[in-house]
């Protein structure tokens, strides 16, 4: 196996390979780049096929995790950790304490958080390993669920969309399709209600959809059909690729603003949204208030309202790019990736944070 080769086009600094033969535990933390700060980035755990499709997984998230940070002007670069299994059957604290020390190993190069397949109580063991850890719940200190965050984050972008769209952040009588009420489109869909926009909702959970609805008022589509609806909006707010050739061209939408992590299948496929006059404003621009949140917790005691200060400037963040966009012809994710590379290249390598772990007495030290 050729290991340096799969790694060398995107430049990681570092991957590690962690095991523990008594929990079971097999994981791999890959560190993408560390020049705006710790990498921070969650740990994923999921029952890959195969080895390769994990350290794939890791690379290409961590990659993304460098995008996301920068571009939300965080002095933090991008890692993930991905943890082989499924979490149902083979989660233990032995397994996530023997993560715990991994991470710990890694002297602060990364920072780790939830993501898919792990949760709030699971990153409170990993701190009995490590300090270098953040998302633990509120009452030990930590963010907790990042979701309502997240949900601020995407009324920040749509305020922004619709400024630049309609010259007004009045949301009163705009459709907005979500695609997936949970934790985060479900908060969406009530603070959007609270401000008189209009609703089509669609989940393949039928109670909480139908529990939602009766909340929020507004109307019900089948999970295939949403993003078909004519609507001012369109919110992927479930999972990744839910715009592909298939369905864009039967988007009926002035734009797209949504929660779910890569929602464009391809990237190129952005120019197809542009060529039918659809704003599409790029996911990790969009979703950044989880990381703006957790980043919170780093080196200082959390702040709710100093997260939430940070977060709401994503809406000055969206209204640069739509315009930097108009301007240079380009699309808003060619735009907010040259943000990135332009923090990047204007700051990256000034920071000395590497070794304080997030927050004083969370962790083994
Ligand atoms: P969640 O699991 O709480 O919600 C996802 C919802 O989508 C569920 O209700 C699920 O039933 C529904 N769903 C699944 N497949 C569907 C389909 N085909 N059609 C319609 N609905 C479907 O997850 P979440 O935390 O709300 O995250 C949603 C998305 O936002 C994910 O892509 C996640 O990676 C991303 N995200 C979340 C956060 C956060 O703070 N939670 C931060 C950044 C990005």
């Amino acid at each position: 196996m050729q290991v340096f080769g799969a790694v060398e086009q995107d430049g990681h600094e570092r991957i590690l390979f962690a095991q523990d033969a008594e929990s079971g535990l097999k994981a791999i933390i890959a560190v993408h780049s560390t020049v705006l700060g710790p990498a921070l980035g969650g740990t994923r755990f999921y029952p890959y096929e195969c080895e390769e499709d994990a350290l794939a997984d890791a690379l290409r998230l961590s990659r993304a995790m460098t995008r996301k940070n920068a571009a939300a002007g965080l002095d933090h670069g991008g890692g993930k950790g991905v943890i082989i299994g499924d979490p149902r059957t083979v989660k233990s604290e032995r397994l996530l304490r023997a993560y715990g020390r991994a991470v710990e190993s890694l002297g602060g190069a990364y920072v780790t958080a939830e993501d898919v397949g792990t949760t709030i109580a699971d990153m409170e063991v990993i701190a009995r390993e490590t300090g270098y850890v953040t998302g633990a719940s509120s009452d030990t200190g930590g963010s907790g669920d990042p979701s309502p965050v997240t949900a601020r984050g995407l009324m920040a972008a749509m305020r922004g969309t619709a400024r630049f769209l309609w010259g007004s952040t009045d949301l009163s009588g705009r459709h907005v399709a979500i695609q997936g009420v949970g934790k985060v489109g479900g908060a969406y869909a009530r603070l959007l209600a609270a401000c008189g926009a209009h609703l089509t909702i669609a989940d393949v959970n039928e109670k909480a959809l139908q529990a939602l609805a009766q909340e929020v008022g507004g109307d019900v589509a089948a999970p295939d059909a949403i993003h078909a609806t004519e609507c001012d909006v369109f919110a992927p707010c479930a999972l990744g690729g839910a715009l592909n050739p298939e369905t864009i061209p039967d988007l009926r939408c002035a734009a797209i603003v949504g929660s779910a992590n890569n929602q464009l299948a391809e990237d190129e496929l952005d120019a197809d949204l542009a060529a039918r006059d659809i704003l599409y404003v790029p996911d990790f621009i969009v979703n950044a208030g989880g990381v703006i949140n957790l980043a919170e917790e780093v080196g200082h005691e959390y702040r709710l309202e100093r997260a939430n200060r940070r977060v709401d400037g994503i809406e000055a963040t969206v209204i640069e790019l739509l315009e930097r966009a108009r301007e240079s012809g380009g699309t808003p994710l060619d735009e907010a990736v040259a943000l990135a590379d332009r923090r990047i290249s204007e700051v990256g390598g000034l920071h000395a944070r590497v070794s304080r772990p997030p927050r004083t007495g969370s962790g083994a030290r």
